[in-house]
């Protein structure tokens, strides 16, 4: 406004409009960034966890259907501008989360380690294996992001693993100058809901999409519904309702 005043008048006139011009177009920017500024995480879709797949572990309802709709979300979603990423569940053959590096232990048995409770899982998603491929389209993602590789720790979430070791996600979300993330995959009940709440912990907008996600079972995955809302995290039951969420204001 000062500049626009400097000058004769009509001049002052044409800068003021190039100013307005100026500020419409970068509204435009702003709404462009805005929408790269949006983040979804395609969380663990890989072979281990597929029944398509005959996984390893697979978790029910994780047929050929749930993938492609998996990667139609996902596809939508980049077109959309989302900064897109996925997380890759990649161990090492001697994690601590197996079973089989237990002597006397079986699969979904309990152990305490350092006063935490650790699941004992059947072998799965073994780094370089079949098993552990991811099954979206690989080059509809930025970036992936892989986690537990630590044999001593293992890592639901795909922030930081048991250790508090950070694998990167939210440097690169910074970086990146994200602000709101969708999430959606496998497990909801174990690896979703343990990123989910550290993203909104750690200052995202977070949206799980439930129609989006399959759980370990129908009870850990209401608890873990539960306990997402109480920290936070905007459960959504379809991509549509995540998608409006990522564009209101405020959270
Ligand atoms: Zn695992």
């Amino acid at each position: 406004m000062g500049q626009a005043r400097e000058g004769p008048l009509n001049g002052g006139e044409e800068r003021l409009k190039l100013i307005i011009g100026r500020q419409k177009a970068q509204t435009r920017g702003n709404m462009d960034i805005a929408g790269k500024r949006r983040a979804a995480i395609v969380t663990d879709v890989q072979g281990c966890f597929a029944t398509w797949k005959h996984g390893s572990l697979a978790v029910p309802g994780s047929d050929e259907l749930y993938v492609r709709s998996v990667e139609a979300a996902t596809r939508l979603l980049r077109s959309e501008g989302f900064f897109v990423l996925a997380t890759q569940d990649w161990h090492p053959p001697d994690h601590i989360s197996f079973a089989k590096n237990h002597p006397g232990k079986e699969p979904f048995d309990t152990i305490e380690i350092n006063g935490r409770t650790q699941v004992l899982w059947p072998s799965h998603c073994v780094q370089g294996t079949d098993d552990a491929r991811l099954l979206v389209d690989e080059s509809l993602f930025a970036a992936v992001i892989r986690k537990a590789q630590n044999p001593l720790f293992d890592s639901y979430s795909a922030v930081q693993d048991d250790s508090g070791e950070k694998t990167g996600l939210e440097a690169t979300l910074r970086e990146k100058g994200i602000v709101s993330v969708v999430i959606y995959g496998i497990a909801l009940d174990y690896c979703v809901r343990a990123t989910a709440i550290d993203l909104v912990h750690a200052g995202f907008k977070t949206a799980v999409v439930e129609s989006l996600c399959r759980g370990v079972s129908p009870e850990t995955s209401v608890q873990a519904i539960t306990q997402m809302r109480e920290e936070g995290v905007n459960v959504v039951q379809d991509l549509h309702e995540a998608l409006a969420d990522s564009l209101s204001q405020g959270g």
